[in-house]
């Protein structure tokens, strides 16, 4: 155990902003933590595989507003890393259980799932996951959002071209093999931007950081162009079913994009401030929602994927009981919990060296590459409006 607690903030009014004031707060904790490592600690992307087809050049959208030409080469380890999380048998389990599977609905909940086969599993189950793959590269399309579209979201995935909701005029849209369904995957234009006009004087860190963040979106999209591709009968996106049985009880809604981040890297990862900014570390975001009539939940409960770490809180006299929300986007009983995810962590996902270690693992719950000891914070919301945060570390 590492007992290491202290709360930090407690804010009067600020009730809309209260995770960037903490971060601020926070700032120096997370250098200490390896959040902003730069080299010698961390080592720039070495990765040589080769692109796969679905991400080349040719698959992205052409003209006016699209500098995908310019920038190819500085967003390629991006493209290097999404190639290898939808190519390395290690990670082809999620895919093979979406491409196999048949959507059935939870009669006790009224839930749609993905069902479970015995085929996914296999080698043939795999390799027809490659094979979709490949004929997805023929098929799928890539652009970056219009200038200001949907600043909130890293991207956006639609059953066609003809559904974008935007037009893109004047533009080159690659050849697609109308036989199959033609998803369209749009990207935000702020990765454009970074890549564009800020990459050059941002920090090894910062560059590291942005093309994880950009690989994560791509597969994220991907992981909903493959259900379009595999399903197409079910078009709607809205539709979407859980990837799992499970996956109906530990999430909110379903999300196949989500569900392929959680499942592949262990969480899905976000930075402090902005999408592209160079100065947000990044971090693992997970909220627990407290069950019906229950006003808070012992500290070490908030972190079942880390049985290390041990956290207890400084009680406010009175206060203990009178959990409700983390946030004005959570419902009540809620704990937003953050995870600091080290540099060392971030870039090695670019570095052959590590890819060799997974290469070496043949079990696939191995696949999840351990952050080591890193930093947590955890915000509660009182009723009195005090949003009370607790900060800790990991034991590894
Ligand atoms: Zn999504």
């Amino acid at each position: 155990m590492y007992p290491l607690v202290e709360e930090i903030f407690i804010p009067e009014a600020d009730k809309l902003f209260p995770f960037s004031q903490a971060f601020a707060d926070l700032h120096q904790e997370f250098v200490n933590h390896g959040a902003f490592s730069e080299y010698p600690h961390i080592q720039p992307p070495d990765l040589d595989n080769a692109i796969h087809p679905l991400f080349e050049y040719k698959r992205w959208v052409g003209g006016k507003t699209q500098h995908t030409e310019i920038l190819y080469d500085r967003i390629s380890p991006a493209l290097r890393l999404a190639t290898l999380f939808i190519t390395k048998d290690l990670f082809l389990g999620w895919w093979s259980h979406l491409h196999w599977g048949h959507r059935k609905t939870d009669k006790r909940t009224g839930k749609k799932y993905i069902t479970d086969t015995d085929i996914e599993h296999t080698e043939k189950g795999r390799r027809k996951v490659k094979e979709r793959f490949l004929k997805m590269a023929k098929s799928v399309t890539l652009h970056f959002f219009p200038v200001g579209w949907h600043p909130d979201h890293w991207g956006e995935t639609h059953c066609d071209r003809q559904y974008i909701p935007y037009k893109l005029h004047y533009h080159y849209w690659p050849p697609v093999d109308r036989s199959q369904p033609c998803p369209v995957i749009g990207i935000s234009d702020q990765y454009q931007n970074f890549f564009l006009h800020d990459y050059d004087t941002a920090t090894l860190g910062a560059r590291v950081r942005t093309l994880f963040c950009l690989a994560e979106t791509l597969v994220h999209e991907v992981a909903h162009a493959f259900y379009m591709h595999t399903h197409p009968w079910h078009q709607d996106q809205r539709d979407e079913p859980y990837h799992t049985l499970e996956n109906t009880l530990d999430i909110s809604m379903p999300e196949l994009g989500a569900s392929w981040q959680n499942w592949a890297v262990g969480c899905q990862v976000r930075p402090t401030y902005n999408l592209t900014g160079g100065t947000s570390a990044l971090l693992r975001q997970y909220t627990i929602y407290f069950r019906p009539g229950q006003h808070t939940l012992p500290m070490p409960y908030g972190c079942p994927s880390f049985p290390g770490v041990h956290i207890t809180p400084h009680f406010y006299a009175g206060l203990e009981h009178l959990w409700t929300r983390a946030s004005d986007g959570e419902p009540d009983g809620t704990r937003v919990c953050f995870q600091v995810m080290p540099m060392k962590w971030v870039s090695g996902w670019f570095n052959k060296s590590e890819w060799r270690k997974l290469d070496a693992k043949t079990d696939e719950k191995d696949r999840f590459r351990q952050p080591g000891q890193t930093l947590l914070i955890f915000f509660e919301t009182v009723n009195d409006g005090q949003i009370r945060c607790f900060y800790g570390k990991t034991l590894r």
